[in-house]
C-alpha cells in the first residue's frame, strides 16, 4: 500500500439508483482540477464474475475498458468525466473476490486453514481496494461501493471498508455516505428520518461516515442540515445538498459550490497541487445548454424501454452536439415496431438514423429495414457494432442480390454468410469471456469519410463481439460500392464500411462511443452530427 495514496470510500443509503457513480466521477473530477492524478472503482455486490453476462434490461450498458474488461456502467461515466482510462482493476464484483478466494484454496494456499467470510474474503476484498494505489500512480483512489448499506450481500464490503479505514486511518481515508431527503408533499417537509436510519446501519457496521451527501429535490434548509449534523454525527459544513441537476454534467460544479472537495482535502489533509481548471468543462456546458441548432436522430434497437442499455451511446451524443452547438434529440425505437409498411412513416422525422449494438436475432428485420430505408433516402446512417453487421447484410441483400444472405449468428445455416465467426472461435463453447473484446488497433482508407473525422490513418478502438465480416465477399462488396474504410492491420478484420455514394453512411464494428469523453468528444459522433445537420438543411 503506497503510503502517500488517499482513499476515499463512497457508500450509499435509502434506496439505490441515488447517483453514487455521478458524485464519485464528479468529486473526482473537482480533485483532478486541482491537480491531484485520481482514479475512481466500482466495488459491485453481485456474483457474476463481471456483467458481461448480465442482461442489459436489468443492469443497463456493459461499458468495455481499454483492456477488454466487461464492467459496470460507471466506469463509463468516471472515464467521460476524467477523460482517463479505467481497466479491469476498477470493477470487481463478489464473484470475482469469492473466485480469487477459491482458487487460492484449491491452490493450498491458506495451509489447512478454514477458508472465512473474515477474514479471508474482507482481506482479498481490501488488497483488491489498495491495488490501484499501489504503485503510487494516484494521489487518491474513490472506491464506489455498490447497492446499499443494510443489503446482506454489501456486509462483507462494509466490513472491509471498516477494516480499511482502520489500518490506514483516519487523515489517509474517508467515508462519504449518499443518501435520499425524502419530500413528503402533504406534509410539505423535508424527511431526515430515512437518512438517520442509514447512518445508524453504518454506525452499527462499525463506520462512521464523515460526509454526508444528500440528494433532494429542495434547498435544505440550515435547520434540516443541523439535525441531520447531530442526529447523524457528523460536522454541520460535511452535509452536502446534493440537488437534482439538469444534467449529470452539472454536478461537479454543483459540489463545487457546495465546497465537497474542500471539506474532503481538509480531512485528508491534502493541499492543492494547482489552481482549480475547470475552464473546457464550464465552455462544454456552455455549448451544451446554448444551442444554436437542433437535429433529431432515431436509435434503433431492441432494449428501448431501458436507456441505460445504451447509456455510453447517449452520452456520446450529449459531447457530439455540445461541439457542434447543437441539440440532439435522440429517438429510441424498437426494431420490433419497423415493417416494410411502417418504416417510411415511422422514421420520415428522423435528420438521422443509429442501428444499435445487440445481440440475437429480434427485431433483425425491422434493422434490417432500417438500414434500407437510410441508405435508398440518403439519410446519415451510422451502423454500430451489430448495426455495421447489420449493414453489411442488407447490402449483401438488397444490392447484391442475395436474398438468404445473413450473420451465422442468426442464421446458422445461410448460403451467404456475411458475418460469421472465425475458425479459431469456432471450438469456444462457453459464453463468458469468448468475445472479441477491447482495444484493437485499426487503419482507415485514406480520403473515406472515417479518415477525415479521425483526420488521422491509424486508430484504436474497443470492441466487444463474436461475430465478424466474412472477407470472402470483400472484393464483391467493394465492387457494389460498399468499402472497407477500416482494417485491423494484425488479422485483416475489416472493422470500418462505408457507402461511397451516400452523404454519410459509416459502420463501425467496434464501439466507438466508449471513447467518448466530455473533453473529447468522439469524432464518428462528431461527423454524423455534422452530417445530420447539412442534411436536415436540404430537407
Ligand atoms: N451480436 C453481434 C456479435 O456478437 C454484435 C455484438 C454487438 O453489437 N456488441 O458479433
Amino acid at each position: 500500500m503506497a503510503s502517500s495514496t488517499k482513499y476515499i470510500f463512497i457508500t450509499g443509503g435509502v434506496t439505490s439508483s441515488l447517483g453514487k457513480g455521478i458524485i464519485a466521477a464528479s468529486l473526482a473530477k473537482l480533485l483532478q482540477s486541482r491537480g491531484f492524478s485520481v482514479t475512481i472503482q466500482k466495488f459491485d455486490p453481485y456474483l457474476n464474475i463481471d456483467p458481461g453476462t448480465l442482461n442489459p434490461y436489468e443492469h443497463g450498458e456493459c461499458y468495455v475498458t481499454e483492456d477488454g474488461a466487461e464492467t459496470d456502467l460507471d466506469l463509463g461515466h468516471y472515464e467521460r468525466f476524467l477523460n482517463s482510462s479505467t481497466s479491469q482493476d476498477n470493477n470487481v464484483t463478489t464473484g470475482r473476490i469469492y473466485n480469487n478466494v477459491i482458487t487460492k484454496e484449491r491452490k493450498g494456499e491458506y495451509l489447512g486453514k478454514t477458508v472465512q467470510v473474515i477474514p479471508h474474503i474482507t482481506d482479498e476484498i481490501k488488497r483488491n481496494f489498495f491495488k490501484l494505489g499501489e504503485d503510487g500512480k494516484y494521489d487518491v483512489v474513490i472506491t464506489e461501493i455498490g447497492g446499499c448499506v443494510g443489503d446482506i450481500e454489501s456486509l462483507p464490503f462494509i466490513e472491509a471498508v471498516r477494516q480499511a479505514k482502520w489500518d490506514i486511518g483516519s487523515n489517509n481515508s474517508l467515508v462519504i455516505h449518499l443518501t435520499l431527503i425524502p419530500y413528503l408533499a402533504a406534509a410539505k417537509e423535508l424527511k431526515t428520518k430515512p437518512t438517520q436510519h442509514s447512518v445508524k446501519q453504518l454506525l452499527e457496521a462499525g463506520i462512521q461516515p464523515d460526509i454526508l451527501v444528500c440528494r433532494t429535490e429542495y434547498h435544505l434548509p440550515q435547520e434540516v442540515k443541523k439535525k441531520l449534523a447531530l442526529f447523524c454525527n457528523v460536522q454541520l459544513n460535511c452535509v452536502i445538498e446534493a440537488m437534482d441537476a439538469e444534467t449529470i454534467y452539472d454536478v461537479p460544479l454543483l459540489m463545487k459550490k457546495e465546497k465537497l472537495d474542500e471539506r474532503v482535502m481538509a480531512k485528508l489533509k491534502l493541499s492543492s497541487k494547482s489552481n482549480t481548471d475547470l475552464e473546457q468543462w464550464k465552455d462544454f456546458l456552455g455549448r451544451l445548454k446554448n444551442p444554436t441548432q437542433e437535429v433529431t436522430i432515431g436509435l434503433v434497437g431492441k432494449y428501448v424501454s431501458l436507456p441505460d442499455a445504451y447509456k455510453s451511446i447517449i452520452e456520446a451524443f450529449i459531447h457530439a452536439g455540445a461541439a457542434s452547438e447543437c441539440k440532439v434529440h435522440l429517438k429510441l425505437i424498437s426494431s420490433e415496431e419497423l415493417h416494410p409498411e411502417t418504416v417510411a412513416k415511422k422514421l420520415e422525422e428522423l435528420d438521422g438514423i443509429v442501428v444499435a449494438p445487440g445481440f440475437g436475432e429480434r427485431g433483425l428485420e425491422g434493422k434490417i429495414e432500417t438500414v434500407k430505408y437510410a441508405r435508398e433516402n440518403n439519410i446519415p446512417f451510422f451502423g454500430i457494432c451489430l448495426g455495421m453487421q447489420v449493414a453489411v447484410i442488407e447490402f449483401a441483400r438488397n444490392v447484391l442480390g442475395h436474398e438468404k444472405a445473413n450473420s451465422t449468428e442468426m442464421d446458422p445455416e445461410t448460403p451467404f454468410p456475411f458475418i460469421a465467426l472465425m475458425e479459431e472461435q469456432k471450438n469456444l463453447e462457453q459464453m463468458g469471456g469468448t468475445m472479441r473484446l477491447g482495444s484493437y488497433p485499426c487503419e482507415l482508407k485514406r480520403g473515406s469519410k472515417s479518415a477525415i473525422a479521425y483526420g488521422k490513418l491509424k486508430i484504436q478502438e474497443r470492441h466487444r463481439h463474436r461475430y465478424e465480416f466474412n472477407n470472402q465477399y470483400l472484393s464483391e462488396i467493394e465492387e457494389a460500392g460498399m468499402i472497407a474504410a477500416g482494417i485491423n492491420p494484425e488479422t485483416k478484420l475489416v472493422e470500418i464500411v462505408e457507402i461511397k455514394n451516400h452523404p454519410w453512411f459509416v459502420g463501425a464494428q467496434f464501439h466507438p462511443e466508449y471513447k467518448s469523453t466530455v473533453l473529447n468528444p468522439h469524432p464518428l459522433f462528431v461527423k454524423f452530427i455534422t452530417a445530420t445537420i447539412d442534411n436536415k438543411k436540404i430537407k
